[in-house]
């Protein structure tokens, strides 16, 4: 029986490398609450991300949720629905509408030309997805935001370390949330930042991930806990040493399936614009069921046949969940419900062997 392969795993720094950086706290006992690490690791990422501001956090949902909420954005929030829960519930449990915009069919992104026909008196941002280390057409999303004077704020929890013509993810809009979760490209265990242009929206996040504490007797926010621990800084810290190492391991894993599955009838891949550099944080794949035995359910289940387990993601629709039934109407965003019925992300981590690779490939491909 070959070794099950899931569709990510876990980067790991050396163990050694963990202990060194861990150490020093059994002498201060200084476990959270913006230690020596959480500083550290805020001034390593400013650099790694070539953003000038930053802030640390449990997670990348949290980062969502307090800074619609820094932002003090209310009414309605124009986003997609072809995404992670997160984008969804966030928007949602800040008590905003979420007004979904349909996708497009080649980057996945939101599609631009449909955003204005969206916006009413109540809209306050727009907050679209970088969607599987893509970038979405940020020119195109500032001017329309510039326009009705909205605010943007970017889910980057794919795209840590991308690049649009040299620039980091991390500038366009005015913030964008990351997420280091164990099963992203870059990972703090659990953990996510925000990047941010306006310092207000710094100081407001930074009340709200610590009890609405600007100093100990002055308590002038009603704010929540999402500070980021020690021990998640140190393995952001140690996994940052290796992350072009791990991103340049992806990047020849990606080659290898572009080799063996561009310009198959039946499937499409992810397009992704020249002057981005991506993270190859996800394969996706998408069948069309036309062709006789390459829709997904079939190739799905030929792989898992295997020990392989890709994943539909992201299916269904965040509009379409059962939490959300008689809310929304996926029929008013055919391309992104086109998209989530065919597609399959496909196993991607640095440490997937290239001869995977070929066998997951002659799978798909078989008859
Ligand atoms: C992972 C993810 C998040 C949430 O990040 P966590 O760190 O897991 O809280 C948000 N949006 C998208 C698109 C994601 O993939």
């Amino acid at each position: 029986m070959n070794n099950r392969i899931n569709v990510t795993r876990s980067s790991m720094p050396p163990i050694e490398d963990y202990i060194e950086t861990i150490k020093p706290l059994w002498d201060s006992s200084w476990l959270t609450n913006m230690g020596v690490l959480h500083t550290q690791f805020e001034e390593r990422l400013k650099k790694y991300l070539q953003t000038p501001n930053i802030s640390l956090l449990t997670n990348g949902h949290l980062g969502l949720e307090l800074l619609i909420q820094a932002m003090h954005l209310s009414g309605e929030i124009i986003t997609t629905p072809f995404t992670f829960a997160s984008t969804t519930h966030a928007i949602v449990r800040n008590g905003i509408k979420p007004v979904f915009c349909d996708i497009d069919p080649y980057s996945y992104t939101i599609d631009t030309n449909k955003i204005e026909s969206l916006i009413t008196d109540k809209t306050t941002a727009i907050l679209p997805v970088h969607i599987y280390g893509n970038i979405c057409d940020v020119a195109k999303i500032e001017e329309i935001a510039q326009k009705y004077k909205l605010k943007i704020i970017y889910d980057a929890a794919h795209s840590f370390g991308t690049t649009l013509n040299g620039i980091g993810v991390g500038n366009f809009g005015d913030a964008s949330v990351f997420s280091f979760h164990a099963t992203k490209v870059f990972n703090s265990i659990e953990g996510g930042a925000v990047t941010y242009s306006d310092l207000k929206i710094g100081e407001e996040l930074y009340k709200l991930k610590n009890f609405g504490i600007k100093s100990q007797f002055d308590i002038d926010g009603v704010g929540s806990n999402a500070k980021m621990n020690e021990f998640q800084a140190a393995m952001g810290i140690c996994n940052l040493k290796y992350i072009n190492k791990e991103i340049a391991k992806r990047k020849a894993i990606y080659e290898r399936y572009v080799k063996h599955l561009s310009h198959i009838k039946g499937i499409q891949l992810m397009k992704i614009n020249k002057d981005i550099v991506t993270n190859y944080s996800y394969f996706p794949v998408l069948f069309n069921e036309n062709i006789l035995n390459r829709d997904r359910e079939t190739i799905c289940s030929k792989l898992e046949k295997e020990n392989i387990f890709p994943r539909r993601y992201f299916y269904p629709l965040t509009s379409d969940f059962e939490c959300y039934r008689g809310m929304f109407d996926t029929s008013k965003t055919p391309v992104a419900k086109y998209v989530s019925d065919r597609i399959l992300t496909l196993p991607m981590y640095s440490d997937l062997k290239l001869n995977d690779v070929d066998r997951i490939c002659d799978i798909i491909l078989s008859d």
